[in-house]
């Protein structure tokens, strides 16, 4: 019989560790051997010695922390593509999530575990789908897992906001969106929608577009929000579109903007009390996480006797599970952020242009 995944993958301070294997996934402070999902804060961290991970998320754990702290040796392990290390054999899937996203698939003595990282079920231009993969223990997120939490279709909300600029031409659009991901999605379905006028970028968003850019990711004409004007200088962008980490409409940044329409990119924004506590005139609920049936039909596609929990509303899915008769745990993973929440460490993060 094959040994319970229990007793070879252990959950610690620093989160999952593969015992056999001797490596951690996602770790939350720097280790020897780290297998990484994707590069959102909380799952890549710097400093590790040794990191696995797709070429993609290793080129952005390299522009964000610097090549010298991006890992000491860093292995690129391509989608569907296998390694094995101390005997257990490791595959990365796609998980849909942002682009290099990877679910950590990991069979060791005729068991195997998928460790899902972030995911979403539904199709984004800036990167591979996610694919199902039969397993004995399905690890999962659940940041979103209420029935509340039915994501519209995204052209539904990018809809939305081309006909807010179409109504408010004296205006600028500024839309909050998280730097890794989201930014990049915002643009490529507005592209998708037929807008291919420049869009406006805050700095703190401008060197992930170049990077998926340079990945293959075509975001169309993008354009720095102007710097330096003077005191006095009439407002600027009415009628355009600009994209900014989430807050940033709340600093002084936004005052050289026409009027600016407040939106906000984001699962939360199906919260109404949310979306009024930050000011948001424009909420478009577009997320980069599984909403309630994304979660439910991952789970009936992955066809796991027994479904991890890694933060979120456990407690929620964890019930739903009892009803299909699968077995839930909640594992309670701590330095688990949400990054479409805006307090996200690094919403507005370093790179912040005053
Ligand atoms: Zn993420
Ligand atoms: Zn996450």
């Amino acid at each position: 019989m094959p040994p319970h995944p229990e007793t070879w993958m252990k959950v610690t301070p620093l989160g999952l560790y593969c015992e056999p294997g001797g490596f951690h996934v996602d770790p939350t402070r720097a280790v020897d051997r780290a297998v990484i999902s994707h590069g959102h804060a909380d799952h890549a961290r710097p400093g590790h010695a040794a990191v696995l991970a797709t070429p993609e998320t290793l080129a952005i754990m390299r522009a964000r922390f610097g090549e010298d702290r991006a890992g000491d040796t860093q292995q690129p392990l391509r989608y569907g593509e296998s390694v094995t290390i101390n005997g257990v054999r490791l595959t990365l899937h796609p998980a849909g999530h942002v682009l290099g996203s990877a679910q950590v698939a990991l069979e060791w003595q005729g068991s195997r575990i998928v460790v899902s990282g972030d995911y979403k079920r539904r199709r984004d231009p800036t990167c591979a789908g996610f694919v199902p993969v039969e397993c004995d223990v399905f690890v999962t997120e659940a940041t979103f897992a209420l029935p509340v939490f039915r994501h519209p279709p995204d052209s539904h909300e990018i809809r939305r906001l081309l006909d807010s600029v179409a109504l408010f031409p004296e205006r600028a659009h500024v839309v909050g969106a998280y730097a890794l991901g989201k930014t990049q999605r915002i643009i490529a379905l507005l592209r998708e929608a037929g807008w291919d006028r420049p869009i406006h970028l805050h700095g703190a968003v401008e060197k992930l577009c170049t990077l998926y850019e340079s990945l293959g990711v075509p975001l169309g004409a993008l354009l720095p929000v102007p710097k330096g004007l003077k005191r006095g200088h009439p407002p600027i962008l009415a009628g355009e579109i600009v994209i900014a980490p989430p807050s940033a409409e709340a600093t002084p940044w936004a005052r050289r903007l026409a009027d600016p329409v407040t939106c906000a990119a984001s699962g939360w924004m199906t919260v109404r009390q949310r979306a009024k506590l930050r000011a948001v005139e424009l909420p478009l609920i577009i997320s980069d996480h599984a909403d309630w049936d994304e979660l439910l039909q991952t789970i009936d596609d992955v066809r796991a006797p027994e479904v991890w929990v890694t933060h979120g509303r456990d407690d929620a899915l964890v019930h739903a599970l009892s009803l299909k008769g699968i077995r839930g745990r909640a594992l309670h993973l701590v330095g688990r952020e949400d990054e479409e929440d805006e307090g996200a460490p690094e919403a507005l993060g370093e790179e912040t242009t005053p």
